[in-house]
C-alpha cells in the first residue's frame, strides 16, 4: 500500500485516537484526516494548477501535520522549515522552493518580497468552512512524485533541498516498522518526536507512527531546554518507541531520574543521525534493561536510514566501534575500493537536490540496471554483511546530531564585512564533535590593543552577524583571531595545525 493510503487506513481504524500530542494540543486521527482534506480543497481553490512545493513554517503544532498531508493530498510536495531557522535562511529556502505562497503555522520574521503568507488562523477558518468536503484522491501525489523536500547544510553557504518521493517514503516506513520489534507491536503505540520536523530524523517518528495508527508525542524545544520540564514530559508520555539522536539521549542521561521507572512502557530506542558510542549504549542498557537499543544509519539523501541493527551486549564487549547495521531490503551498500566511501544503492535514494543539477550530478547517479545511487561522503567497511562507520571524507560534521558543512559556516563568516579569511575546526571528544572554533583573519586592522574589551566586542559582533544568517547550532562557540591562517605545502588551509589548537 502507498503511504497516503496507509495513513488513511490507520485513520479509519483509529478515528478517535490521538495522532499527535504536542504540549497541551491534541489532534485525533479523524481530525487529521478530515482537516487535511478540507485544507487541500482550499489550497486547490487558492493555487489552482500551481503544483509547486509549499514551504510549511512552524514548530511542533499539530497543524504542521495537517499542512503536510494537505499538501501531498493536493498533489504538492511540502518543505518543512522549523522556527529555529533564521529569517535569512527561511527567505533563501522559500525563494528556492519558488511557490508564491508559504503556509505559516508560526509567524515568520521575514518572507521574500511579494510572497503570500497563509497564516494558521486563516487556515483554521478555511478548514472549518470546508469541513466534510472530500478532496479527489486522483490528485494525490503519485508514488514517483516528490513527497517532501528537506533542506540540509551546503558547503557553499546555501542549504540544499533533498527531494524524497512518496514511494521512497513508503519503502522506508515498511522497513522502519520492523525496527526494535515487530510491526504488529507498533500498532497504536506512542512514538517520541524529539527532532524538529524540518530534520529527516523526524520522518522516522512521524511516518512510522502515522502508518501504525500510533500517537506522535512531540517534545517542544522550550521543554527540551529545561531538564525538569523535559523529565516531566518524558515521564507523562507513556512512550513506547524512542526516536532521537544519541546526543539527546546523552543529555537525558545526565538526569538521574531518567530510567525505567520514568518511562516504564518503553520498548525500544531507535537512534539515527550520528555516532552511537558504546558509553551511551551501555548506560541506556543499565537504566532501561527491558528496552532494545537500535542503531540505524543513513543520510537525508536516502530517506532517513538504510541500515540498522539491534545493539547487543556482545557488541559492547567486542573491539572497536559499534556497528551501524545491515542494509534494509531494497538497499545495497557498496564500498568504494579506493577511498572507502559508502555508496548507497537502492529504492529509497533521492532523485537529487531541488533545482540544483550541479550538486545532484556530483553525488547521485544511476546504475546500469536503473537503480539510483548516492555517494555519501562517509567512510566505512563491511564485515559479514554488517556495516561499520569510519568518519567523513570531507568537511561535514555532526554536532549534537545536527548536520553541518564547515564550509557553510566559513562562507557566512567571510561574508561579514572586514573579514578576509576563516576556517572552522571541530573539537572532538570520544569520537564526537563537542564544539566548533572559528579561526578568523580580519582585513588589515590595528592589532587589538587591550586583550579583553575590544576582542570580546569583535567576537560578539561576529557571532551576532552569524546568528542572522545561520541557525544557532552552527555558530562557533569560540572565535579566535589570527594574523593569517596556517597553510599546507600546496597552499590549502592547514586544518591539522588548527585542530591541534582547539
Ligand atoms: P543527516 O542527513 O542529517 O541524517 O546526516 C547524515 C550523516 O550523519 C551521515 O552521512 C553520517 O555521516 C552521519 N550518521 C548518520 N547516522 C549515523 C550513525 N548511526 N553513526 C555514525 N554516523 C551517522
Amino acid at each position: 500500500m502507498f503511504i497516503i493510503e496507509k495513513i488513511e487506513a490507520a485513520a479509519a481504524e483509529a478515528k478517535g485516537r490521538p495522532a499527535v500530542i504536542s504540549g497541551e494540543k491534541k489532534l485525533s486521527y479523524g481530525e487529521l484526516w478530515e482537516r487535511s482534506d478540507a485544507l487541500s480543497v482550499y489550497l486547490e481553490e487558492v493555487l489552482g494548477d500551481n503544483r509547486m512545493p509549499l514551504v510549511v513554517y512552524g514548530h511542533k503544532d499539530p497543524m504542521m501535520l495537517i499542512c503536510f498531508l494537505a499538501c501531498v493530498k493536493s498533489g504538492r510536495a511540502y518543505c518543512p522549515v522549523d522556527v529555529s531557522m533564521p529569517p535569512e535562511r527561511v527567505c533563501d529556502i522559500a525563494e528556492t522552493v519558488g511557490n508564491g505562497l508559504i503556509l505559516a503555522v508560526e509567524e515568520p520574521e521575514a518572507v521574500p518580497d511579494g510572497m503570500g503568507i497563509l497564516r494558521k488562523g486563516d487556515m483554521d477558518k478555511a478548514i472549518n468552512a470546508r469541513l466534510g468536503e472530500r478532496f479527489p484522491r486522483t490528485k494525490w501525489v503519485k508514488p514517483e512524485d516528490t513527497f517532501y523536500i528537506i533542506f540540509t547544510s551546503g558547503s557553499t553557504g546555501k542549504p540544499k533541498g533533498v527531494q524524497i518521493s512518496a514511494q521512497a517514503l513508503t519503502r522506508f516506513t515498511d522497513w522502519s516498522k520492523t525496527l526494535g520489534g515487530e510491526p504488529e507491536e507498533k500498532k497504536g503505540a506512542v512514538f517520541l518526536n524529539q527532532a524538529p520536523l524540518s530534520f529527516d530524523l523526524s520522518v522516522m517518528d512521524v511516518y512510522t507512527s502515522l502508518t501504525s495508527g500510533g500517537t506522535l508525542y512531540c517534545v517542544e524545544k522550550e521543554v527540551q531546554r529545561d531538564m525538569g520540564k523535559l523529565m516531566e514530559a518524558l515521564g507523562g508520555g507513556k512512550i513506547n518507541y524512542w526516536i532521537s539522536t544519541p546526543s539527546f539521549a546523552d543529555m537525558c542521561l545526565s538526569d538521574k531520574t531518567f530510567n525505567e521507572g520514568l518511562i516504564s512502557d518503553l520498548k525500544a530506542f531507535l537512534f539515527c543521525g550520528e555516532k552511537l558510542t558504546k558509553t551511551t549504549a551501555a548506560r541506556l542498557m543499565e537504566r532501561f534493561p527491558k528496552a532494545r537499543i537500535v542503531n540505524t544509519y543513513g543520510p537525508t539523501e536516502s530517506t532517513v536510514a538504510v541500515t540498522g541493527t539491534e545493539i547487543t551486549e556482545e557488541m559492547l564487549e567486542a573491539e572497536g566501534e559499534l556497528p551501524i547495521g545491515y542494509a534494509k531490503e531494497g538497499t545495497e551498500i557498496e564500498i568504494d575500493g579506493e577511498t572507502g566511501e559508502i555508496i548507497i544503492v537502492g529504492d529509497t535514494v533521492s532523485k537529487g537536490y531541488y533545482r540544483d543539477s550541479a550538486k545532484t550530478v556530483k553525488a547521485f547517479g544511476r546504475k546500469a540496471d536503473g537503480r539510483l545511487f548516492y555517494r555519501t561522503g562517509d567512510q566505512g567497511f563491511m564485515k559479514d554483511g554488517m556495516l561499520y562507520y569510519h568518519g567523513r571524507l570531507d568537511l561535514q560534521v555532526k554536532l549534537h546530531g545536527y548536520r553541518i558543512e564547515l564550509g557553510d559556516i566559513e562562507c557566512n563568516i567571510r561574508d561579514i564585512a572586514g573579514i578576509s579569511a576563516a576556517a572552522v575546526v571541530p573539537k572532538y571528544q570520544d569520537g564526537k564533535v563537542k564544539h566548533l572554533t572559528g579561526f578568523v583573519v580580519r582585513d588589515y586592522r590595528e592589532e587589538f590593543k587591550d586583550d579583553t574589551g575590544e576582542r570580546l566586542a569583535a567576537v560578539r559582533e561576529i557571532k551576532g552577524k552569524l546568528k542572522e544568517s545561520l541557525p544557532e547550532y552552527m555558530v562557533p562557540k569560540r572565535i579566535v583571531f589570527m594574523e593569517s591562517l596556517p597553510m599546507t605545502q600546496n597552499g590549502k588551509t592547514d586544518r591539522k595545525k588548527l585542530e591541534a589548537l582547539v
